[in-house]
């Protein structure tokens, strides 16, 4: 079986498991273990914050980054097929008490205009606050999008016109940063505050960090802690991310241009595959998802008519050529 169902499928690697089996650890509720707390100081500085916060899932990292910003009874936008709109199961509105307005734009890209429009500074009263935007990049659900840099750049501008706060979800923002060249550095001065996944294109097991003030990060702690994500000794796990920031960054390039394979098989013009998903539309999604598998290739449904397959580190160039062959013969 090709599995191209989701990134996160990725076991870890001998390399990353023996990086695992030495880790020095601590006790991480006490801010003891070594391990957790390199990793940390080293995203966080990749992205030029303060500090970061080590938690098991990125849909935890975004709850605590949302609401460093945002607080009960007010609002953050984001585009209509955002992850933590679709995917984070209410999370934003049953534990942190946030609601969403959202816009909706093609690729799932930034639309200032459409921004500017719902934008409700305080009005005592009579609407709800907006206290924050969030940005996907790359965007999941609209096909491994990137958001241009200049565009994050011009929602930066504005926010700060209005007072606004951004957060950054950068589940996948290595893919971004490698398919660019933009230095993360750059997307972290456009966030006021971010989270970022290990457990995905980069092949760690677990683990996510939230980036941000030293302040914010600090009351995130307290947050983490209450919801039940205070972890003793992670560095066993912290280990398998500072691991994939060391070998599985550059080799992204690899997935991307196994994706563009894919997408072209599929009918779509390859430059459309910005990084390492492929999101294409079929009349009845779960029947071709049915009939690939016949073939012995796993992809996934992301709506009635949409289907969606993504590449990563136990995709090989053997294995995306095969699968790309067999999408060509079924089209
Ligand atoms: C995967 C993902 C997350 C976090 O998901 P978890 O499964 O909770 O780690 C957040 N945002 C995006 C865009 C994602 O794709």
């Amino acid at each position: 079986m090709i599995d191209l169902r989701s990134d996160t499928l990725t076991r870890p690697t001998d390399g990353m498991r023996e990086a695992m089996a030495r880790a020095e650890v601590g006790d991480d509720v006490y801010a003891e273990d070594p391990t957790v707390l390199d990793l940390q100081e080293r995203v966080a500085a990749m992205f030029g914050h303060e500090a970061a916060l080590f938690t098991p899932t990125g849909s935890m990292a975004n709850v605590l980054a949302v609401a460093s910003l945002v607080s009960p009874g007010e609002e953050v936008l984001c585009e209509s097929s955002a992850h933590i709109a679709r995917a984070e199961l209410g999370a934003h509105g049953a534990i942190s008490g946030i609601t969403m307005r959202t816009w909706t734009r093609e690729r799932g890209q930034v639309d200032l205009a459409a921004i500017e429009q719902l934008h409700a500074p305080d009005m005592g009263p009579f609407f709800v606050r907006t206290a924050a935007v969030s940005v996907e990049n790359t965007h999941n659900f609209a096909g491994g999008s990137v958001l241009p840099i200049d565009d994050l750049r011009d929602l930066r501008s504005w926010a700060d016109t209005t007072g606004t706060r951004i957060h950054l979800d950068g589940a996948r923002l290595w893919n971004a940063h490698v398919a660019t060249g933009t230095p993360l550095s750059d997307y972290g001065r456009i966030a006021d505050v971010l989270a970022v996944c290990l457990s995905k294109g980069l092949g760690a097991p677990i683990g996510s960090l939230m980036v941000g003030s030293a302040d914010a990060i600090d009351e995130a702690r307290v947050r983490r802690k209450r919801m039940g994500g205070g972890m003793r000794q992670v560095g066993v796990l912290a280990a398998a991310g500072t691991y994939a920031l060391d070998h599985h960054v550059e080799r992204l390039a690899d997935d991307h241009a196994h994706a563009r394979l894919l997408g072209e098989a599929l009918g779509l013009d390859p430059a459309t595959v910005d990084t390492n998903i492929v999101v294409v539309e079929r009349p009845d999604a779960a029947a071709f998802v049915a009939r690939v598998a016949e073939e012995g290739v796993r992809i996934a449904a992301v709506g009635p008519r949409a289907v969606r397959l993504v590449t990563h580190l136990d995709v090989t160039k053997a294995d995306a050529e095969r699968a790309a062959a067999i999408f060509a013969r079924l089209a």
